[in-house]
C-alpha cells in the first residue's frame, strides 16, 4: 500500500513546518488529492489515522480531503467534461469511448492548523 509512505512524507513534512512554526500541535491538515492521482482516499486516510496515533505532533488532528476536478477531453467531437467523481464512461454529447484526462493527478498539502 503505497499510501503509507505518502503518508510517511506528508509527516515529515508537516514536522518541519511545524519546527518552523514553533507548533506542537497539528489541528487540522487539508489535503487535495487528484481523482487522477492514483492515490486510493481510504487508504490515505487509514494510512493517517494509524500513523498519527504513534505521533505526539499529530495525534488527533483531522484529515480533510478536497477532491478538485479533472478535465475529459472526448478524441472524437472534442467536448471537455469536468468533474471531480470517477472517470466518465463515455462522452456524454456522442458516446465516444475514448477520453483523454488531464488535472487532477496531484497530490496537494493545501492548509495545515496548528498551534
Ligand atoms: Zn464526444
Amino acid at each position: 500500500m503505497h499510501e503509507i509512505s505518502l503518508v510517511q512524507g506528508l509527516f515529515h513534512q508537516l514536522e518541519k513546518l511545524a519546527r518552523e512554526n514553533n507548533g506542537d500541535k497539528i489541528i487540522s491538515v487539508t489535503m487535495e488529492i487528484g481523482p487522477l492521482s492514483g492515490i486510493v482516499i481510504d487508504s490515505f486516510r487509514f494510512g493517517f489515522d494509524v500513523l498519527s496515533a504513534d505521533n505526539d505532533l499529530i495525534r488527533g488532528a483531522e484529515l480533510i480531503i478536497e477532491v478538485p476536478p479533472a478535465t475529459y477531453t472526448c478524441v472524437q467531437c472534442g467536448h471537455k467534461e469536468t468533474t471531480s467523481d470517477s472517470r466518465p464512461d463515455k462522452c456524454i454529447k456522442c458516446g465516444d469511448l475514448f477520453l483523454i484526462p488531464t488535472g487532477g493527478e496531484d497530490l496537494i498539502l493545501n492548509r495545515i492548523e496548528m498551534e
